[in-house]
């Protein structure tokens, strides 16, 4: 993308914000995505400095998920810099194995101490595969006690069997052990599931993540698109055709008759961009996965109870109802009657 392109895209994104009604404290929020983000440097020092000289009447955060391996020692001067106004997320799947398994590249390139450092409320998003599944929680254990912050989930568009499913399970029951008994670390994704979401009304859940509403992608060419998930990259020529038939304000059609039927949709995460490339329709969910969703569903549904329990003498109104929410998520999903294959 050109710095001009960039520039002009951001003043219009700019004034929408302005007009918007946003409150006071309502971020404008400008994420660098990939590919790999740090491949274009000098593009992204260009846009920080460029915005910094603009008087904006809403505060702005910037954020770069990034793989880590492209930060020479000018990079992260330039980052440590402006660490005040920017978030860090860096991709890593576990430790050096691991991340040689997934990513095919070493730990030792990503310094992950001083991101950790400098970026306290960053985090290391790790993706669980297939391969990887044997060692999660050895990898999530390790690097929080290294005292980095490890939200982590499963890897999309791969199939699953009974038998990662109890993997998964075990793994899961390993890092649920290790939060309740060292409660000084902060506990992450999965484990920070909200069950509350049993108690919408609606038989029809919510989209659950921004794509063609709160969030816009731009491509390198300026094109505006609804997530990374739905660019021409991804889909090729056809994406303008499946874009025009995608009402993503409608939620009803963002669901199938199967899975609206489902005991624990409202709890059931989905990809809506993956819906579409591997099945064809945003409404069509993964169903090689809902086994991994009931065993992840009932390791942190106990999970949260134990640790609600463990502190509560100091339960705050708000932890109760979650509580109560995460005892009601329990009592279903260990009801008997949810059978996937
Ligand atoms: S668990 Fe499976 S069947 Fe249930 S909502 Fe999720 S994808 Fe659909």
């Amino acid at each position: 993308m050109s710095f001009e392109t960039a520039k002009s895209i951001l003043r219009k994104e700019f004034e929408q914000f302005a007009n918007s009604g946003h409150t006071e404290n309502e971020r404008f929020a400008v994420e660098f995505f990939g590919g790999e983000p740090l491949l274009n440097f000098k593009l992204i020092r260009e846009i920080y400095d460029w915005v910094k000289t603009l008087d904006l009447p809403f505060p702005m955060m910037f954020q770069m998920t990034t793989n880590g391996t492209l930060f020479t020692p000018e990079v992260l001067e330039w980052f440590t810099s402006v660490k005040n106004d920017f978030r860090v997320v860096v991709s890593i799947d576990g430790d050096d194995l691991m991340q040689a398994t997934n990513r095919g590249c070493s730990t030792t390139k990503i310094p992950m101490e001083y991101i950790a450092r400098n970026w306290p409320n960053s985090y290391f998003k790790m993706t669980v595969s297939n391969d990887t599944l044997k060692d999660y929680a050895h990898g999530i254990i390790e690097l929080t006690r290294q005292g980095y912050r490890v939200p982590s989930s499963l890897a999309q568009g791969t199939t699953w069997s009974q038998k990662e499913a109890e993997t998964y399970k075990q793994e899961l029951l390993k890092i649920g052990t290790f939060y309740l008994e060292n409660p000084q670390y902060k506990i992450e994704q999965p484990f920070d599931i909200s069950f509350e979401k049993l108690m919408y009304t609606s038989p029809i859940p919510p989209k659950n993540c921004g794509v063609g509403t709160n969030t816009e992608i731009y491509d390198t060419d300026g094109q505006v698109y609804p997530c990374h998930l739905f660019l021409p990259i991804v889909h090729g020529s056809n994406l303008k055709h499946i874009i025009e038939g995608i009402d993503f304000h409608d939620d009803a059609s963002l669901i199938d008759d199967h899975c609206l039927k489902c005991p624990i949709v409202k709890l059931c995460r989905t990809c809506y961009g993956y819906n579409q490339l591997d099945r064809g329709s945003v409404a069509k969910r993964d169903l090689r996965k809902c086994k991994m969703v009931l065993a992840e569903l009932q390791v942190v549904s106990s999970f949260q109870i134990q640790y609600y329990l463990q502190n509560q003498d100091t339960l705050t109104k708000e932890m109760r109802a979650k509580l109560d929410a995460a005892i009601r998520a329990y009592e279903l999903v260990h009801s008997g009657n949810l059978k996937f294959e």
